[in-house]
């Protein structure tokens, strides 16, 4: 079976207001690229008429349109990893359906692939989101710089075009959360970036409240470094350190001043010895947080979701189970 060229994958979670536009503007920058694509929406749970809307349009282009309904929702990267399970394109697109990302750049990101990388990344140009998410993306962008050994200008920005290869990559790792564009970073060979334009939001309101930001970043830094883990060792073996040196310190004060008992007790003061002590502790705890990450590292292996329903073409039919694991 030959795949279309390009595969576009879509999360959508609650925006029927939006879709509309979506197609409109979707579709004929597919056609425009002048040669075969399919679109697969994933539709997340959503508690709206989004489900409905996508019917209507498999209903209307069932040649180039296949959508996955989840059961519930999942979040944005699972709903991706579920249309990243049944792309049959040798390119692979990934968009938001709020329209923020113009669907006319899709051509700029499929020529640099062209020109022989693997994973090409969106910088959104100027950022139309509200001002205290474009401050804590670019902190966040920073820490992250600094911690894993990913390097993206806008991890935020999800217009982003991937091969094959990495998109079958990331299917098979089998992890519970995850952030796409970090895990995808980690399988490329040849990485690249390219200015995308971005847009305010066509309708509807955005999904990510601070919360499920910061959840979402967690994600990103417990997914793709130990330095949280290790940084409780180190701060253990620092406070035990400091105690020593102040065992010392006293030690040396009350002995030059002539009274070496008094400095022999000083092993015994308690405030110094608690405080020795929970370095200690604190070092234990890091030690143990470290076999426990490597457990969990080793453990993400559950199905991420489980499929409601898919609608496709019995043509287009992959063999597949109802959980998310790929039969490969
Ligand atoms: N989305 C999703 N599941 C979620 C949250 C969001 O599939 O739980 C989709 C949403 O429909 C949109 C994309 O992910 O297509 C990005 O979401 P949003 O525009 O709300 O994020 P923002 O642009 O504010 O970062
Ligand atoms: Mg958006």
């Amino acid at each position: 079976m030959t795949g279309p060229a390009l595969s576009v994958v879509i999360p959508v979670y609650n925006e029927e207001a939006g879709l509309p536009a979506l197609f409109d503007r979707l579709y004929p920058a597919l056609d425009a690229l002048q040669s075969p694509y399919e679109v697969i929406f994933v539709n997340d749970g959503s508690r709206d008429h989004s489900a409905a809307v996508l019917k209507d349009q498999f209903l209307a282009r069932p040649d180039v349109t296949r959508v996955v309904l989840f059961n519930a929702n999942y979040g944005q990267h699972t709903a991706i990893i579920a249309g990243f399970e049944r792309v049959r394109g040798e390119r692979i697109v990934t968009l938001d359906a709020d329209l923020q990302n113009p669907p006319e750049e899709i051509g700029k990101l499929l020529a640099e692939m062209e020109a022989g990388h693997d994973y090409v990344g969106g910088v959104r140009r100027q950022r139309e989101d509200v001002w205290w998410r474009r401050i804590a993306s670019r902190a966040m962008n920073r820490l992250r710089e600094r911690i894993t050994h990913i390097k993206m200008t806008d991890q935020g920005c999800m217009l982003r075009a991937y091969s094959r290869d990495i998109v079958e990559a990331v299917v098979a790792s089998r992890e519970v959360s995850t952030y796409i564009p970090a895990l995808a970073y980690t399988f490329a060979h040849s990485p690249t970036e390219v200015e995308v334009a971005h847009e305010e939001r066509a309708a509807g309101e955005s999904k990510y409240s601070l919360y499920r930001l910061i959840r979402l970043n967690f994600d990103l830094i417990t997914g793709f470094s130990l330095v949280p883990l290790q940084l409780f060792s180190l701060f253990g073996m620092f406070v035990a350190a400091m105690s020593i040196i102040l065992y010392a310190v006293v030690f040396a004060q009350r002995t030059l001043a002539g009274d070496f008992r008094g400095g022999l007790n000083a092993l015994w003061d308690r405030d110094i010895l608690v405080f020795f002590l929970i370095g200690v502790m604190l070092f234990g705890v890091g030690l143990v947080g470290e076999y426990v990450g490597r457990i969990y590292q080793q453990v993400r292996d559950r199905p991420r979701f489980t499929i409601h329903a898919v609608l496709e073409r019995e043509a287009d039919q992959v063999p597949e189970t109802k959980i998310g694991t790929p039969v490969r």
